[in-house]
C-alpha cells in the first residue's frame, strides 16, 4: 500500500532557507502544512501529544476504514525525504491540567512562548477533540461514553504501549446517540466487537442523518436498530448504566430501554490549546491582512480547531492555506525588518 504524500508540491526539498517553523498537531491539517513548508525550504518541527502522526485519522477513525500504516509511512516520508522533525508525546499548552483524550501519552509540556522564541512562526492544528455533552441526569455513570472516549482507547490499545483499557462491549446492549460519521464508526466498531444489540437513537429522521441515509440503511441491514425523532432524557444505573429514558416526537409517553453502554456521538468542539490567551473564534473576524493568523503576530491556525468538526479534505486544504499565508507573513516581516535596519543605518550615517 502506497504512503500518502503530504509534500506533493515538490519532488525533493529545495535548499534550506535558514528559517524554522513549528506546527502543533499532526492530523491532516498539520501534515499538509508541514509538507507545504518543507517544500518552501523551511526546517519544520511538528509537535503532537500522541505517540504517532495522523490525529483523528489514526486515533479516531477505525483502522478498518483508514489503515494507520499509510499515515505512518507518510510521516516517515516527510522525515526521511524532507527533513521534517516530529516531536511526539509533547503537549503544547499554557495550562498544566492534563484532562483530554490523548493526554495519557504526554511526556513533555512546552509553552507557546518557548515555541515563539525558537521559531519564525507557529501554526496551530490541534483539531476538535472535546466532545459535546448530553447534559442529562446520569451522564457520569460508568458505561456512559462520548464517541472519542469510546473510539480513542480502541485505537490507542492497538497502536501504542498503553494501560488505557478498551471498552468491553461483547455480548452487551449498546445505544449510540447521534447519526454522524462518529456515530457510524462507534456502531461499526461495536458490531466488530460482538455487541449483542445495538440501537442508534437520533433526534431527527434518517433523511436528515449527517452520515447520510445510505450509511444508516446499511447498518440496519446488519441488524442495527434505529429509533428516530428521539430525545434522551435520563440515564439510570448504579455500578453500571442500566436504563435509558427517552421521548419521541408526537408521543407523550416516556420510553425506556435496557442498556449496558450509552455512547453519545453528538459532535466535538475545537481543542484550543491556549483558551485563556487566544480566542480562535475571532480569527478571520478582524481585518487581518494574513489569512488564518491569530491576534498574535506569527501564530496561525488551521483545520478543525479553526472550523469546528469537518472533513479530512477540508482540514488538508486549511493546512495548505495557512502554510502559504504563514510563508507570506514571514517574508513580509523580514522585508520590513530589513527596511527598518537600513533606514536606521542611513539615519546614523546622515
Ligand atoms: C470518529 C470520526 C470519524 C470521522 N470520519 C471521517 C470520514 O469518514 N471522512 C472525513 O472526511 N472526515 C472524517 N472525520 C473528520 C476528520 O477526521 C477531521 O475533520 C480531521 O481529522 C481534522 O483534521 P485536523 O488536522 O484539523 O485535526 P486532528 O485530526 O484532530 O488532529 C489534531 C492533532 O493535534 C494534536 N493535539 C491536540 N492538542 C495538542 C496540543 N496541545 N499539543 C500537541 N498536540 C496536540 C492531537 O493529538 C492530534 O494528533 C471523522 C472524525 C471522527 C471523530
Amino acid at each position: 500500500m502506497n504512503a500518502m504524500n503530504y509534500a506533493f508540491l515538490c519532488a525533493a526539498p529545495p535548499p534550506p532557507n535558514g528559517l524554522k517553523t513549528a506546527v502543533i498537531g499532526s492530523g491532516p491539517a498539520g501534515l499538509s502544512a508541514a509538507g507545504w513548508l518543507a517544500c518552501a525550504g523551511y526546517e519544520v518541527h511538528v509537535y503532537d501529544k500522541l505517540p504517532k502522526a495522523g490525529g483523528l485519522l489514526v486515533f479516531g477513525i477505525p483502522g478498518f476504514r483508514v489503515p494507520a500504516r499509510r499515515i505512518d509511512d507518510a510521516a516517515q516520508k516527510l522525515t526521511n525525504d524532507y527533513g521534517v522533525r516530529f516531536h511526539f508525546c509533547t503537549k503544547i499548552c499554557t495550562q498544566d491540567k492534563v484532562c483530554e483524550s490523548g493526554d495519557e501519552f504526554v511526556q513533555e509540556m512546552v509553552s507557546l512562548s518557548e515555541l515563539l522564541h525558537e521559531f519564525a512562526a507557529v501554526l496551530i492544528c490541534t483539531g476538535s477533540w472535546r466532545s459535546r455533552k448530553l447534559n442529562i441526569p446520569g451522564e457520569n455513570l460508568p458505561g456512559v461514553y462520548t464517541s472519542l472516549e469510546f473510539l480513542f482507547p480502541l485505537r490507542a490499545c492497538k497502536l501504542a504501549q498503553t494501560r488505557i483499557a478498551a471498552p468491553q462491549v461483547e455480548g452487551k446492549n449498546v445505544v449510540v446517540i447521534g447519526a454522524g460519521l462518529s456515530a457510524v464508526d462507534v456502531v461499526q466498531s461495536s458490531l466488530r466487537l460482538g455487541a449483542r444489540r445495538i440501537t442508534m437513537l437520533y433526534r431527527r429522521t434518517m433523511d436528515e442523518a449527517p452520515a447520510g441515509r445510505m450509511e444508516i440503511k446499511l447498518l440496519r441491514q446488519r441488524g442495527v436498530h434505529w429509533v428516530e425523532r428521539a430525545t434522551p432524557l435520563r440515564i439510570h444505573g448504579g455500578e453500571q448504566v442500566q436504563k435509558l429514558v427517552y421521548s419521541q416526537a408526537n408521543d407523550p409517553e416516556k420510553k425506556e430501554m435496557d442498556v449496558d453502554f450509552v455512547i453519545s456521538a453528538i459532535g466535538e468542539v475545537p481543542t484550543n490549546p491556549f483558551p485563556r490567551e487566544l480566542r480562535i473564534e475571532d480569527v478571520g473576524q478582524e481585518d487581518s491582512k494574513w489569512l488564518q493568523m491569530t491576534k498574535f503576530d506569527g501564530v496561525f491556525v488551521a483545520g478543525d480547531v479553526l472550523t469546528g468538526p469537518s472533513k479530512i479534505g477540508r482540514a488538508i486544504l486549511s493546512g495548505l492555506k495557512a502554510a502559504e499565508s504563514l510563508d507570506g507573513w514571514i517574508k513580509a516581516h523580514r522585508l520590513d525588518h530589513a527596511r527598518e535596519s537600513t533606514a536606521g543605518q542611513e539615519e546614523s550615517h546622515g
